[in-house]
């Protein structure tokens, strides 16, 4: 029987590189083993992403024994999209940049989710019939994804953390009792592109510091137009700013951070040893001490985006 149609529909899984979606897939595979068999995973690849979504990505596939599609904008093509294998080292986002003559997307003009994520995810669908497994948990209600709203009657939206009642406590389980939760979260409240506009300034700070050549690409995006025109990332403020304040603003992150978190033992560091560690310049090893799940509980979540970019 041809697969998607309505009596035989395909079931797909988005994996974003952060914990929802990751968990989402391991939870298949361990309560729903008939879906699992038949699940087709897929990562919507902007060609940006942080190496340590890719790291991620590759100890998922290890640990569910099974492929995660890498479906990546091709603007050139007349499909949009192609599915390449991991390592693919095409840029889909340079052409776009062109075609929108330079304009960074923005939360107000978000461009690149459209064309490096939703249009490649349409056309890779097409019109078959889809059953599509959504990591958003029973604790967050008000978040809603791409597919969850998608007017596309040919998708159906299953919401398996909902229906069976997990909540961001069973997410940290399931991961720790598996790959472990991602890397840059010691860092990062997000997953998705280097670059992406809803980072923190603090987040910033700490990829010039981290990766100083994926800050220096972001910056070139910001700047390398024939016209002279300028356009930036963080509201109002050129990444030369980022990189020019980067430890003061990691400092005065460690100290926010340090006075509203009641339990103190939690951090491996004094306040002081750790301000030290960043004049040091030893950041790797502070971050490295971070417990990213009591550093996300008192941050809370990034919410901001969509389900398409960051569960
Ligand atoms: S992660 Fe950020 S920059 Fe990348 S596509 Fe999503 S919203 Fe855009």
């Amino acid at each position: 029987m041809r697969l998607g149609t309505k009596e035989n529909p395909r079931h797909i899984c988005g994996i974003s590189g952060g914990k929802d979606s990751s968990a989402m897939a391991i939870y298949i595979k361990k309560n729903y083993p008939e879906i699992f068999e038949k699940l087709e995973l897929f990562f919507t690849d902007t060609g940006s992403e942080l190496p340590e979504i890719y790291d991620y990505l590759e100890k998922l596939e290890k640990y569910l024994d099974k492929k995660i599609l890498r479906i990546k904008a091709d603007p050139n093509h007349v499909n949009k999209f192609k599915v390449v294998a991991g390592g693919d080292e095409s840029n889909p986002f340079e052409d776009l940049l062109k075609q929108f003559k330079g304009y960074l997307p923005a939360p107000n003009a978000r461009w690149c989710t459209r064309t490096m994520k939703i249009v490649p995810l349409e056309q890779w669908i097409g019109d078959d019939y889809c059953i599509s497994y959504i990591g958003i948990r029973a604790d967050e209600m008000f978040r809603e994804g791409y597919i969850s709203r998608s007017k596309n009657k040919n998708i159906q939206p299953i919401l398996l953390y909902q229906q069976d009642g997990l909540v961001l406590k069973d997410i940290y389980k399931l991961l720790e009792d598996t790959i472990g939760l991602p890397e840059y979260y010691k860092w990062r409240t997000r997953s998705g592109c280097y670059f992406c506009f809803y980072q923190r300034r603090v987040e910033w700070a700490i990829m010039y510091k981290l990766y100083p050549n994926l800050f220096k690409e972001s910056q070139n995006y910001e700047t390398e137009h024939d016209d002279g025109r300028t356009f930036t990332w963080v509201k109002d403020k050129p990444l030369t700013y980022i990189s020019e304040n980067a430890e003061d603003i990691i400092i005065r992150y460690i100290k926010r951070q340090y006075k509203k978190t009641q339990n103190k033992e939690q951090f491996t560091y004094s306040e002081q040893e750790m301000i030290e560690l960043v004049k040091n310049k030893r950041l790797r090893e502070l971050i490295d001490s971070w417990d990213m799940k009591k550093l996300h509980d008192v941050d809370g979540e990034n919410k901001d985006g969509c389900n398409v970019c960051a569960v």
